[in-house]
């Protein structure tokens, strides 16, 4: 095989190689090797180490690359975003920084209601254009695999759309895209009276629907006080697992309402947010292998006040991935690097930790840790080339630390700027 791509010159190389899920002590191991080399041929590697081991009897590459001595690591693995909606909620962050809290926002019908109500009135094209609008933006920031909600429907018509919306928006963008069906996002509006005949709907319905044409990956819930209580979020995660979905919770976001053991319960992949989890709740995650996808930006600029106990998870054994939570309302940063940020220098976690969680993390937490997350032999070819050698360079919040960013071995992001 003729490889398609040789990047030589990595002063660098986190390979983030080895056992998955990656926790405890292990998230500290990146699997670093200097003076490396990195060759991908058909879009996965076929060679990722020293230099010096590059097999004499390669071919020439049609590209080369040269990493001018600077760092190179997996690309970011972005395991939790709302992308397919409509309209903005900019004058709610004026309330918020003045003191508004989510809930009350909700109250007064704006919060999710309002971005539901703009995005039935658009079209597949216009939810596709803004999805792909979002990418671009995660890909500047080194985003190469990206989960993505839809959840602004919350009728079987729009849930769908939204749905295609991402699907379509993603044939046509380089970051990949694992899609999840959010129906139980909220309760729409006509359905406020008697909340469980949306989730009958959301069970008997979309779910078969969106399993026959399969739309989504997963199947995701808003298990919160004013959302899904735990017994209608057990239904309908019991619902997608008989339809063949993966599932996630949003879970214990912003009070504690038992997600994280409902997640562990159901056999979900991931439980997410975990602000309020409870030790209960930790050691389910922690048996059951369920993920736990934090995403500090939301919590940041909701301004909830508290973070997720990320330490207390690492140390209890849970899988750890980091997220940018893009939506909205609460999640106005793209960049995986800013949510590694905060998660170090918030929530404590050593920087090795931030970028296993952004990476392998990210991985495990969609169910793609064969395919992408580590820099291995078989792999996609997706990596970001950093303009240093300091991986500590990702924290510098607004200066610009990625140079390069490769997705199946295609050069994609050069300079800081889409190839
Ligand atoms: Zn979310």
């Amino acid at each position: 095989v003729k490889p398609d791509l040789a990047v030589r010159n990595i002063g660098v190389l986190a390979t983030l190689a080895g056992p998955v899920p990656r926790t405890g002590d292990g998230m500290r191991d990146l699997g670093i090797v200097t003076d490396a080399a990195l060759v991908s041929a058909e879009g996965r590697i076929v060679f990722a180490g020293p230099a010096r081991d590059v097999p004499p009897d390669f071919e020439e590459p049609v590209h080369r690359l040269d990493a001018g001595g600077a760092a190179v690591l997996p690309g970011f693995v972005d395991a939790h975003t709302h992308l397919a909606f409509a309209g903005d909620r900019d004058d709610e962050i004026g309330e918020r920084l003045a003191g508004a809290t989510y809930q009350e926002i909700a109250a007064r019908g704006g919060g999710i209601q309002k971005t539901v109500a703009a995005t039935r009135l658009a079209s597949r094209d216009e939810l596709a254009a803004a999805v792909s609008r979002h990418l671009d933006a995660m890909l500047l920031c080194g985003t190469t695999t990206a989960e993505v909600k839809s959840g602004y429907g919350l009728d079987t018509e729009s849930e769908i759309r939204s749905l295609e919306a991402i699907v379509q928006a993603a044939a046509a963008h380089p970051v990949g895209v694992v899609p999840t069906f959010l129906g139980a996002h909220d309760v729409p509006p006509e359905h406020r009276s008697a909340p469980k005949r949306y989730v009958d709907l959301v069970v008997h319905e979309m779910i078969p629907e969106v399993a026959r044409r399969g739309l989504a990956a997963f199947a995701d819930v808003f298990c919160e006080e004013g959302a899904f209580d735990v017994s209608a979020s057990q239904r309908i995660l019991e619902a997608a697992a008989t339809h063949g979905l993966g599932r996630r919770v949003h879970a214990d976001e912003l009070s504690w309402t038992g997600g994280a053991e409902l997640a562990a319960a159901v056999g979900a992949r991931s439980a997410d947010h975990l602000i309020h989890v409870s030790p209960a709740g930790l050691g389910a995650l922690a048996a059951s292998g369920c993920a736990a996808t934090l995403c500090p930006s939301a919590a940041f600029y909701l301004r909830l006040g508290r973070w997720a106990p990320a330490r207390t998870l690492i140390d209890a054994g849970v899988p750890l991935a980091l997220a940018t939570d893009v939506n909205p309302g609460g999640g106005l940063s793209p960049s995986m690097p800013f949510a590694m940020t905060i998660a170090c220098f918030a929530m404590g976690l050593a920087v090795a930790e931030a970028i296993s969680a952004a990476t392998i993390g990210g991985a495990y937490s969609i169910d793609r840790q064969d395919d992408i997350g580590s820099l291995e032999v078989g792999k996609r070819a997706d990596f970001i080339v950093l303009r240093s050698p300091r991986l500590l360079d990702l924290m510098r919040v607004g200066v610009p630390a990625i140079g390069h960013v490769v997705k199946d071995g295609r050069v994609v992001v050069r300079e800081g700027r889409r190839a």
